[in-house]
């Protein structure tokens, strides 16, 4: 029995990329041999993803669909993929060609050789657009300083795991989950692939800067609670320097020459007060997290599926 491939196809309105998309999926896998599983994650598209997907269906036995109820973000509909997966091994990619499908034979061959994970670095590409390249790569200086794992630049959802690997992600519970992180930080025999990523076929790209935000957010967030040890450490220091402040406060009084200095003060407490609110916002996000994961909301809610196998972590 040869094994099983599952293909992961998350879709926010790429209709106009999936016939492509799969087409050269099928191309590059069916000479291999492997039983295939095309499963395409419909995230809430508000164009005819649906149609051409049920559409397509009717000719390809290998073709799957999950249907989201709404809009979920990127990383939910990855996880309900995962989730929904019965492959001997799970690849994610974009449904747009920019994870060039002609790289699925390398990825697998790397699997075969005894890889639990094969990730993909992303080359920087003259392409992409000067905010696209800049703000990628300052996200990951940044997430690599706040948070406690070591990610390297390019790193996106475009990998291969094995079942082992993958049952894993699908047993951790509550949504938003920072797939890309989480896949570094369970370990396993990983091996890492440079390539060269392809222009998107059409459409732009359906990371607004505000998906971007809450993306890094989540990085720093669920990895890290340095930004809390850092507040501590700066309302401290500015705590002892405050202190400083006072004997020369009193030695002034009794010299009798006592500062004017208005502007200043009204400076330091706006300052000061400037710097509580910002580090309870930061308490916040984390408090927010909590209360996210407290209140037991599910990832993502699928309205229909063609897949007849039940969302393993609702068992
Ligand atoms: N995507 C999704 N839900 C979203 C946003 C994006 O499923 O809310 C999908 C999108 O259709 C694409 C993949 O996630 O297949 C990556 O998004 P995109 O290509 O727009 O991001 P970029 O490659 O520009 O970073
Ligand atoms: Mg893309």
């Amino acid at each position: 029995m040869p094994k099983k491939v599952s293909i992961v196809l998350c879709s926010y309105n790429e209709a106009t990329n999936l016939p492509t998309v799969i087409k050269a999926i099928h191309e590059n896998m069916d000479p291999l041999g492997y039983l295939l599983e095309i499963i395409v994650v419909n995230d809430g598209s508000t164009d005819n993803t649906m149609s051409v997907v049920t559409d397509l269906c009717k000719t390809d036995a290998s073709l799957f669909y999950i249907e989201f109820s709404r809009n979920f973000g990127h990383q939910n509909a990855l996880k309900a993929g995962l989730d929904y997966s019965t492959g001997d091994c799970v690849i994610s990619m974009d449904a747009d060609m920019q994870h060039p499908p002609r790289m699925l034979p390398q990825l697998l061959e790397k699997w075969e050789e005894g890889y639990d994970i094969v990730y993909t670095r992303r080359k920087d590409d003259e392409n992409l657009p000067k905010l696209k390249r800049k703000s990628s790569s300052w996200f990951y200086k940044m997430l690599n300083f706040l948070a406690d794992i070591d990610l390297e630049s390019g790193t996106a959802d475009f990998r291969l795991m094995d079942r082992r690997a993958a049952n894993v992600i699908v047993g951790v519970k509550g949504g938003d989950l920072f797939m890309r992180g989480l896949v570094k930080w369970i370990g396993f025999k990983q091996y890492g692939i440079d390539y060269m990523p392809d222009q998107r076929l059409s459409g732009t790209s359906k990371y607004t800067i505000k998906k971007m935000r809450n993306l890094a957010l989540q990085g720093i967030l669920s990895f890290s609670t340095k930004p809390l040890s850092i507040a501590l450490y700066v309302g401290f220091s500015i705590a002892v320097l405050s202190l400083l402040s006072m004997p020369y406060a009193f030695i002034s009084y009794f010299f009798g020459h006592t500062n004017s200095g208005w502007s200043s003060m009204i400076c330091i407490i706006g300052f000061l007060g400037g710097f509580q609110l910002f580090v309870m916002g930061i308490i916040g996000l984390y408090i927010g997290r909590i209360f996210d994961k407290t209140r037991g909301f599910p990832p993502y809610i699928v309205r229909n599926t063609n897949l007849h196998q039940q969302n393993p972590s609702e068992k």
